[in-house]
């Protein structure tokens, strides 16, 4: 590993773990110019392509997905790295079954099923702009099969 400081090889591991992710964390020190740095090392899963309701393609955006996810749940007692951890675990279920592409409703789908579990209005926000729940009836219809489930 090249030192960030002097980009000599000569550097050696001085302690290795594990963070909260499953990454691993090295601390490393320079022999030539003894400061000490860190690297992560983590497992490189390819992202599928994104095929859209039109038929266009894109790159999976977390920030995309993210930012839906903080207007939905605007002023509800929502932690931000609540939100984080919603999109880590869709990242990961994605990039997981390893295929090269993924229909944007799968995603939108695997968001609201983690957003459930979280809070129930912000998941109801999300659904309506999401599966476009534009008449009142089909909210109700989302809203009476929650609480048929919460029984
Ligand atoms: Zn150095």
């Amino acid at each position: 590993m090249k030192c960030p400081y002097c980009h000599s090889f000569n550097t050696k591991v001085i302690d290795t773990r594990r963070d909260t992710r499953g990454n691993v964390r090295r601390r490393r020190e320079c022999k030539d110019c003894t400061k000490r740095f860190t690297t992560v090392e983590r497992a490189i899963l390819t992202t599928p392509w994104v095929i859209k309701r039109d038929g266009r393609r894109e790159e999976f955006d977390r920030e995309k997905v993210l930012v839906g996810l903080h207007t939905a749940c605007t002023r509800r007692p929502i932690p931000a790295e609540t939100l984080e951890n919603i999109v880590d675990k869709v990242e990961y279920t994605i990039r997981k079954n390893g295929r090269a592409e993924i229909a944007s409703h799968t995603i939108g789908d695997l968001v609201m099923e983690e957003l459930r579990k979280v809070d129930e209005v912000a998941y109801i926000r999300y659904a309506t702009v999401y599966l476009n729940l534009s008449d009142l009836e089909a909210i109700r219809t989302e809203i009476d099969r929650l609480r048929a489930q919460r029984r």
